[in-house]
């Protein structure tokens, strides 16, 4: 990613790059992957302490470059209080990063879903896109030692509520 951290004074600019295995993203009731990604890159204020005397500045993130496996976890636990966010957050199986950047397409292949109101309690379960059909709408569901098949408009309706890290494929472009 590259953050950039611009003084509201004088307008001095600072950037540099950072980079991540995976992003978190705030969860807000009924939005997007898309509008997750796309609030994680605004502006937002910061108290920097500038040559000029202010401490008011921006700061924004921004995709620098986009990698093959892109790895999302939904912030589900307040910092503070670790009290569980149950916001619906609408899935489905392909997602257009919202950058300028090329080759910003990418396909849902796998879900981990998190019920019950502690981090250190509830159940895990995991959901793939079956290995035997990219593109399809088969999936399969890990569910401790069971694993069982499912679709996937099913999976995505069922755990939108419980998404707790979303993997995606970068779509081939031909
Ligand atoms: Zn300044």
């Amino acid at each position: 990613m590259n953050s950039s951290r611009t003084c509201q004074r004088c307008g001095v600019r600072s950037q540099r790059e950072e980079m991540f295995t995976s992003l978190c993203l705030d969860v807000f009731l009924d939005a997007t992957v898309e509008q997750l990604l796309q609030d994680y890159q605004q502006t937002v204020p910061v108290d920097y302490a500038c040559r000029c005397g202010s401490n008011k500045s921006i700061m924004a993130s921004t995709f620098h470059t986009l990698p093959q496996n892109l790895i999302l976890q939904l912030k589900r636990f307040k910092t503070a209080t670790m009290e569980k966010r149950h916001d619906a957050v609408h899935l489905s199986p392909e997602l257009q990063v919202p950058t300028h950047l090329s080759d910003r397409f990418y396909r849902l292949v796998s879900i981990i879903s998190h019920s019950g109101t502690t981090p250190d309690s509830g159940h895990y379960r995991s959901f793939g896109l079956h290995p035997d059909q990219r593109g399809g709408q088969r999936w399969l569901c890990y569910d401790d030692n069971i694993v069982s098949a499912t679709r996937g408009p099913d999976v995505f309706r069922g755990v939108q509520e419980t998404a707790y890290v979303l993997f995606y494929q970068k779509q081939r472009t031909c």
